[in-house]
């Protein structure tokens, strides 16, 4: 009971106490915001809303050539597709492989052909060196939020991180982990909430649950900007519009869409990306809600 008395109203969140402030997490709660530059016109935290989207793996050159048309049609800067895939289950769908190194050499094309950024995650140690001569941006993806090994190595390229938070952790967790890649050195730090699991999820309705909540927490606990990814959180295409306007209404400093031209060809989780038109509408749709937030959608 003694710690709890120590606990005041003005404890910042429930389950992060005033001495975790000063002696475990100083860095990601400092009080100065941090504004994330991506490049000259593109920055995470500041008021700009950048959208970052692509499929869920490289599967082909021609598949990010015209994922590339598309985000430049729609203003679109930063591209995602992943190369090294972490998979759920170890099975696959015949048509499916990691495209690796290959995967990469697609993206430089694609970036100088279309001047676009890329996203791309880092999922073990011994592919950062050949990712990091790509990729613009890191992911750290969800199921290696406390891979340290990996985490700190990744903070060590001075590049900017995305870090996902674990479908199973606290915000005390991630800011945990975040706490790693700052105190590396590297600020260039963002923070995306992806879903949790929590018990309905064993329903065939919803994989994980956007904790929708997470954005107003991080953002008032945590100096670093946060973005949301309604695409992994749902599972589901039809209610990532509206996961991503709640988003931008709680807060969020930036979004991950997943997209595909024919979304029930992606090589994996198919149910999940929006087609093309769907895109431009939650594009359309976004930058007339983002400007109630006072945010530009880039
Ligand atoms: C992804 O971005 O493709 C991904 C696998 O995300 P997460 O780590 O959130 O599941
Ligand atoms: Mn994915």
């Amino acid at each position: 009971m003694k710690n709890v008395k120590k606990l005041s109203n003005k404890e910042p969140t429930k389950d992060i106490s005033r001495d975790d402030l000063k002696s475990k997490i100083p860095l990601s709660t400092s009080k100065k915001k941090r504004i994330v530059k991506i490049s000259k016109n593109l920055s995470f935290g500041g008021d700009k809303l950048p959208i970052i989207a692509g499929p869920n793996g490289v599967e082909s050159k021609k598949l990010m050539i015209d994922v590339a048309k598309q985000l430049k049609k729609n203003n679109i800067h930063i591209i995602r597709g992943h190369a090294y895939k972490p998979l759920t289950f170890p099975y696959r769908s015949k048509q499916y492989s990691e495209s690796r190194d290959k995967g990469m050499d697609i993206m430089d094309e694609i970036k100088k052909d279309f001047g676009l950024l890329v996203v791309t995650e880092v999922t073990e140690l011994r592919f950062l060196e050949r990712i990091n001569k790509t990729a613009d941006i890191l992911q750290i993806g969800s199921r290696n939020m406390q891979n340290l090994e990996l985490i700190k190595k990744i903070a060590s390229t001075n590049k900017p991180i995305i870090l996902k938070r674990h479908f199973g952790s606290s915000i005390r967790d991630l800011l945990g982990a975040a706490e790693h890649i700052l105190l590396e050195g590297n600020s260039n730090l963002i923070l995306c909430e992806r879903g949790m699991s929590i018990p309905h999820t064993h329903r065939s309705t919803s994989r994980f649950a956007l904790d929708i909540q997470a954005i107003p927490a991080l953002k008032e606990i945590s100096c670093l900007p946060v973005i949301s990814d309604p695409s992994h959180a749902s599972f589901w295409a039809p209610w990532v519009p509206s996961l991503t306007y709640a988003s931008i209404a709680a807060g969020c400093d930036g979004l991950i869409i997943e997209i595909h031209p024919n979304p029930k060809k992606s090589h994996v989780d198919p149910l999940q990306p929006l087609n093309f038109n769907q895109f431009k509408q939650l594009i359309t749709k976004s930058k007339k809600i983002s400007i109630l937030f006072n945010k530009k959608i880039i």
